[in-house]
């Protein structure tokens, strides 16, 4: 079983996870979204946080996926004013030290740099990269009852983001700073708004360029029972393909089994290729955004997600104008889709994975609090 909560961060992801293992329970935390206001954690997380005994905060794993604010931002306060009890036993982020040796930028990158030297960090890799090599097994870690392979990013994309560090952090910083505009779907979808379903299937697939995205790390997750998620974070499309491809053992890639997948850069049509979506047998899928800044998810690439998979699932954590059109029960049948959202008011999805199922956690046992 594992239990995936993608909780409310505006247009970032912060996955709270956990599994069990020999009657105990395990957990994990991937992304942290976007900061909350004055340099708090996000309310999403801070609830969270609320919700758990103070004995039962430590984490097996924190990961920062990569450096863009929706993801890093809430780690930040997460480790500089940590809540009671928290304790991570290692933290992956490819960060100053990892990517730079001791050179200083500045921003959130470095803020969370400078964090994490007290910290077990990327303690699985000795403290180096959290990266795939060039050739050979791709690396996997064992936590207890959960086994991690990681699919991205490639050594060769680090090397680029280490040269580039400083460019891409400034670039980053400004895009934090940036007031967020009112989600206008009309405005932020751009050539996709007056599109019907049947362009949209057949728009063209154009590739992520972004190198903070393409640094992502992501990796797949598979319980000792079977259940397996594929976290994709922000990942390029063709990372992960080639990723699957040497997991798979072919040179031409079968459709790898996963049981939920975490869509790759909250729907954008850049990181959902067909390749992609025609190497992944899943049908259940999870959007965690509100669409925030970047209108995500793309219409394209929800119409182009729709008419390659088999009635696929797609599990939404906000009910907003960007997610709100998958909502209509005529173009879900007549598309052959099921669309789930939280209630408006409610943001925030807590799924479970077992047995090849896919369902909304049963909070009501007493089990999972
Ligand atoms: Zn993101």
């Amino acid at each position: 079983m594992i239990r995936v909560e993608a909780l409310p961060a505006q247009e970032g992801d912060c996955l709270w996870v956990e599994w069990t293992h020999q009657g105990r329970v395990h957990r994990m935390l991937v992304d942290g979204g976007r900061g909350g206001r004055g340099g708090t954690l996000p309310a999403g997380l801070a609830a969270r946080f609320a919700r758990r005994p103070v004995t039962e905060r430590v984490f097996d794993l924190v990961v920062c996926t990569h450096l863009d604010a929706d993801h890093i931002g809430g780690l930040i306060p997460l480790f500089r004013h940590p809540p009671e009890g928290f304790a991570a036993e290692d933290v992956w982020f490819n960060g100053d030290r990892q990517l730079l040796g001791d050179v200083l930028s500045y921003a959130q990158a470095d803020a969370l740099s400078r964090l994490l030297r007290d910290q077990p960090w990327n303690r699985w890799f000795a403290g180096r990269q959290v990266e795939v090599p060039d050739s050979g097994e791709l690396p996997v870690v064992p936590l207890p009852g959960l086994r991690l392979t990681l699919l991205s990013p490639t050594s060769r994309t680090l090397v680029r983001l280490g040269r580039d560090w400083t460019r891409e952090v400034a670039r980053v910083e400004r895009q934090r700073l940036a007031p967020t505009p009112e989600a206008d779907p009309d405005v932020l979808r751009g050539g996709d708004a007056g599109l019907t379903w049947d362009e949209l299937t057949d728009a063209p697939y154009q590739r992520d360029e972004s190198l903070p995205n393409r640094s992502s790390i992501a990796f797949l997750a598979e319980h000792e029972d079977g259940s397996r998620v594929l976290f994709a974070a922000d990942a390029h499309a063709e990372t992960l393909r080639a990723g699957l491809r040497r997991l798979d053992g072919t040179p031409w890639g079968r459709p790898y089994r996963v049981d939920l997948c975490k869509v790759p850069h909250h729907g954008s049509s850049r990181n959902l290729s067909p390749l992609l979506l025609a190497q992944l047998d899943c049908r259940h899928w999870l959007f965690s955004t509100n669409g925030a800044r970047f209108g995500h998810p793309d219409r394209r690439a929800v119409a182009r997600l729709v008419e390659r998979c088999e009635r696929p699932t797609l599990w939404f954590n906000y009910l907003s104008p960007s997610t709100a059109e998958f909502a209509c029960p005529e173009l879900a049948a007549e598309r052959g889709f099921t669309a789930v959202h939280p209630p408006e008011d409610r943001p925030g999805i807590d799924l479970t994975v077992s047995g090849g199922r896919v369902a909304p956690t049963d909070t009501t046992a007493g089990r999972a609090p």
